[in-house]
């Protein structure tokens, strides 16, 4: 098998131009291309207003690969592709009796139980939340009803925080075992669409992840597995440094001698839990900010030129740093183009926003958070919970600002750089449900953040006109870009540094930060506990 890079060809061609264009490139006769897949497709809009073309590479067989590559030694745009296909690392043996168990459902919890079911270990599935069906109607009590249910709402329950989201699936982590393309076929397996194997910055959109996630857990109760819901586990039982199973709130308790602490970033309880049994955590920085909205077509403009709406192109995104005079980064986080903004919060008396969007994307407003990097030495020393006590003092008093019934603060960013209280608010009307209390947000938030913000925004608008017009909308506030604690790992076994057979995993451990990420980590958690069941069971 050989790969191409860097085959670019305009917009609108047609199918049969790529086959064309790589028989060109490769100067073969038709009858010598055997077969040919799209590995990778993204587009290159530097000239974005003279032509934005696509660029692919592509993974191809010939009847003669050797004699191709070799032709083209000296090429570093015609490689041998390399094997992206999964292979499990262990097969259950049929005596086995242990069970491990995995705490959370999110993407993480999701693909340490699947691969665990796939390799014949039978998870035992535990998620606080309720099923997709179930939740989905407690958050939207929430957004239209001003209803929060503190154990089933954007957090919490199945698919776990990413279920209503962009679902956007790309990520910056290293993957050198293709492990991302385990989770995104799985993916496709389940419903979700083919194209998300091979563009460059592929997304879900949240309807389409609610109806894969419920098929995905289908599949894991076919080999075996099992996922309870509502099951929150409110005690690990350890004894002389080896877990040894879970306790249930309703006092259940569940042995295995291997556990996934798969949380999420939002699970506060456990993470004091955690702290209380002396499970080895650390604080670890993460961000705080706002959301911003603006018209979609205005960032389609300044991002694509004269091909702002074009159909192959979809709704373009952006992604933004400033560098504050007070030493601060600011950057743009979790970009939802055509979507809204929701309301994120897991806890009574408490305001968190973050993102979401459709597969189509073809909501009015682009959002994304404009978060400040802070860090637990200068921001919030002391214990390792601080940083969850600064996001709960801090979403408290978004609670407060947007009047106490889980309606959002909000701010038209003319008045947040003036330091003035907004009053009406312009063109851009704000997506956030229940609603949003215009106000002052510098009141939200510490000094130093906002006015690293203060100085950004006019920074950015810098890079895409309009930015920072008057009447784009900030709505508060963006507490939980990351978690605040890390459940620090060993390097090799994947276990935590001080109890044997606890494997902490995915965005709350503090080892990924997106659905693709904390899907992968599940996959290498569910690996090395696999393996670890193996050594002791004596079993090749
Ligand atoms: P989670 O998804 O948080 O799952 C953890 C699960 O553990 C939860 O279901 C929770 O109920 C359960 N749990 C916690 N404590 C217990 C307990 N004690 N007992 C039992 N169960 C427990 N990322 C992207 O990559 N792209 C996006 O477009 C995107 N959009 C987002 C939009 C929103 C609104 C939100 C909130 C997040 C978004 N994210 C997005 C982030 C992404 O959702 C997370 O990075 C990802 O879900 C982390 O996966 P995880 O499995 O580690 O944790």
């Amino acid at each position: 098998m050989i790969r191409l890079t860097q085959l670019s060809l305009p917009l609108d061609h047609p199918e049969s131009v790529l086959r064309q264009a790589i028989l060109e490139r490769l100067s073969l006769r038709d009858e010598e291309l055997l077969d040919y897949t799209v590995f990778k497709r993204s587009y290159d809009a530097r000239k974005k207003n003279t032509e934005i073309t696509y660029v692919y590479i592509i993974h191809l067989s010939t009847q003669d690969d050797g004699a191709v590559l070799a032709r083209f030694k000296d090429d570093s745009q015609v490689i041998p592709a390399p094997d992206t296909q999964y292979y499990p690392v262990a097969l259950a043996p049929a005596s086995l009796t242990e069970r491990p168990v995995v705490i959370g459902f999110g993407p993480c919890g999701l693909f340490a139980a699947l691969i665990l079911a796939q390799m014949g270990f039978k998870p035992i599935v535990l998620e606080r939340g309720r099923n997709v069906r179930q939740r989905t109607q407690d958050t939207w009590a929430l957004w239209r009803k001003h209803q929060l249910s503190p154990e089933s709402n954007v957090q919490y329950g199945e698919g776990g925080a990413g279920l209503f989201s962009d679902g956007k699936l790309y990520s910056q982590v290293k993957d050198p075992k293709f492990y991302g393309r385990k989770v995104m076929q799985e993916f496709v397996k389940a419903g979700a669409p083919d194209n998300i194997m091979y563009v460059s910055k592929p997304h879900i959109g949240t309807f389409r992840l609610t109806s894969v996630v419920a098929k995905m857990r289908a599949e894991i109760i076919e080999l075996g597995g099992e996922i309870r819901f509502e099951s929150r586990v409110t005690d690990l039982i350890i004894d002389a440094g080896q877990i040894r199973g879970v306790e249930l709130a309703d006092g259940t308790q569940i042995p295995s001698n291997h556990v996934v602490l798969a949380l999420g970033h939002s699970a506060r309880d456990t993470f004091r839990m955690l702290y209380r049994k002396q499970v080895f955590i650390e604080p670890k920085p993460f961000a705080i900010g706002f959301r911003i909205e603006h018209p979609q077509s205005m960032i389609d403009t300044a991002r694509l030129g004269k091909y702002a709406g074009h159909e192959a192109l979809g709704a373009a995104d952006y992604k933004l740093i400033h560098h504050a005079k007070n030493g601060r980064a600011v950057y743009s986080f979790c970009m939802c183009p055509g979507g809204q903004v929701v309301a994120a919060t897991s806890e009574e008396g408490r305001v968190v926003t973050n993102g979401m969007s459709q597969y189509s994307r073809k909501e009015r407003n682009a959002n994304a958070g404009i978060v400040v990097g802070i860090e637990p030495e200068k921001d919030f020393p002391g214990s390792p919970l601080a940083g969850i006590e600064l996001q709960e003092k801090l979403e408290a008093i978004a609670y407060q600002l947007g009047g106490c019934d889980y309606s959002a603060p909000a701010q038209l960013v003319g008045d947040f750089i003036k330091g003035r209280p907004s009053t009406t608010l312009g063109e851009v009307i704000p997506s956030y449900q229940p609603g949003v209390k215009l106000c002052d947000l510098a009141e939200a938030l510490p000094d130093y953040v906002i006015e690293a913000i203060r100085e950004a925004l006019p920074a950015f608008g810098k890079k895409i006109r309009g930015f920072d017009r008057e009447d784009a909308v900030l709505t508060g506030i963006e507490s939980r870009t990351s978690s605040p604690i890390r459940i620090t790992r060993d390097a090799n076994s994947l276990q935590s540094l001080n109890v044997r057979g606890l494997y902490p995993a995915g965005e709350g451990a503090g080892y990924a930060g997106g659905i693709l990420s904390a899907g992968i980590d599940g996959i290498k958690v569910a690996e090395a506990l696999a393996l670890d069941i193996m050594s002791q069971s004596g079993a090749e």
